[in-house]
């Protein structure tokens, strides 16, 4: 293989894709692979899917750009369709999930503007992820994505997620300066950490008694990945502020901050803007994927495959001795072990054709498209036993699924 010309951002694999179909991938050499991945939780209702194939072709052959100088259909459309299913107000659309929370810190500055507040504090949690603009970066929590960007912009107060208490002694400390709380209803990126019952609501009390904004990032749980269109929706809470993107465009670019109430009110032209954010091309795909979604009904999906992927995982792993805690919502589930298995990422594929992600070392993260069947969730389990099977020299359990050695096929789910 040649010198890299890419920068030294990512430890790719060896190994790249050249076609996708609903649930599939193949490599250069024809090789097929079960994608337990989703491009990140992105390509939520699959790859190629027919409808939105035929959407961005005939896009493509219309109109794909004319910026936010001129008004948008798609946009009107894609804000009306989303801003219905979340209970929200307005919609701005951006180009991805950094932005989106970008748009969402920028309100809340705003709103502290607005209230005289001079020195303003955004609440965010302990293991957050928001991206990697400076802004976002700030508002996040990790070494190993803020190890050497000094001088972050300030104005956050972490304090750890799920902690009531830590919650309530902030209050105390520095509850005039507060503005906002935003925080991930599940934690992706720090290994699907799920906050204790009641939580969410009790946060939103909060923020209603005390006038702050709740701000919701739903980038990853969001469009249909833990059973509801958003994670919000499980615990019967609206937010004040929600961002999306991943899942929305299903492999398009986009993100979208979207607001009701006052905070839908604060921006006002040239306050903000973006010159790709919008775009007929990625609001069309967006409408396109929430159509989708809902024609195949596929939250309901996520959460019946969700339940058996949990159950099936749970039935064949309590007992293994590296397995600490399986725990999710919908498909969106983590296997936290005890300790990191080295490459266990390329033993799952190049062994066993399934394609999993290991985020914070130590938590193996199912992200399946929403589009799976019953046969290949069981495919997964069995891939995912297999993997740790060969990592650890476990023993594999007895299981009734052959699915991994005969791929399933699943063109009704792309139709
Ligand atoms: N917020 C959450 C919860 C995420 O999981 C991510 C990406 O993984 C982001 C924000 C950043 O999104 P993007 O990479 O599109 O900027």
């Amino acid at each position: 293989m040649t010198a890299t010309c890419l920068m030294s951002t990512y430890q790719p694999l060896a190994l790249s894709f050249v076609r996708g179909l609903g649930t599939r991938l193949w490599d250069e050499r024809g090789r097929e692979y079960l994608d337990a991945v989703a491009g990140v939780a992105v390509t939520n209702v699959g790859h190629s899917h027919p409808r939105l194939v035929a959407a961005i072709s005939e896009q493509a052959g219309l109109l794909l750009h004319t910026s936010n100088l001129y008004s948008i259909d798609w946009q009107e459309q894609l804000a009306r369709k989303l801003t219905g299913l979340a209970g929200m107000d307005r919609a701005f659309f951006n180009n991805s999930g950094a932005e989106a929370n970008e748009t969402a810190l920028k309100l809340a500055r705003l709103y502290a503007w607005h209230k005289g507040i001079e020195k303003p504090l955004v609440v965010v949690m302990d293991n957050a992820f928001h991206g990697r603009t400076l802004g976002t970066l700030s508002a996040s929590d990790g070494p190993a994505v803020r190890l050497g960007f000094n001088s972050l912009p300030g104005d956050f107060v972490k304090v750890p997620f799920g902690d009531l208490p830590a919650l309530n002694k902030v209050c105390q400390t520095y509850g005039h300066r507060i503005t906002a709380v935003l925080m991930e209803p599940i934690q992706g990126e720090s290994g699907v950490q799920l906050a204790p019952p009641g939580y969410l609501k009790t946060v939103r009390d909060i923020c209603s008694r005390r006038g702050w904004l709740l701000m919701l990032d739903e980038i990853q749980t969001g469009m249909g990945r833990t059973g509801q269109w958003f994670a919000f929706q499980h615990e019967g809470i609206v937010p004040d502020v929600m961002t999306l993107a991943k899942g929305l465009g299903n492999g398009i670019p986009i993100g979208a901050c979207l607001a009701r109430g006052k905070a839908a009110e604060l921006f006002t032209p040239g306050s903000h803007g973006s010159t790709f954010g919008g775009n007929p091309l990625a609001c069309r795909v967006g409408c396109t994927v929430v159509d989708i979604v809902q024609d195949q009904n596929l939250l309901e999906n996520a959460r019946r495959q969700g339940e058996r992927l949990l159950a099936g995982l749970r039935a064949t792993l309590s007992e293994h001795p590296d397995v600490l805690a399986i725990r999710g919502k919908g498909l969106m589930i983590g296997i936290e072990l005890i300790r990191p298995l080295p490459n266990l990422t390329a033993i799952a594929a190049q062994q066993h054709g399934l394609l999993l992600n290991v985020t914070r070392g130590k938590t193996i993260r199912l992200l399946p498209p929403l589009t799976i069947n019953e046969q290949e969730v069981d495919a997964i389990v069995l891939g995912v036993c297999r993997t740790l099977a060969s990592c650890t020299g476990w023993s594999l359990p007895s299981l009734q699924t052959e699915a991994l050695a005969s791929p399933v096929m699943h063109e009704e789910m792309c139709g």
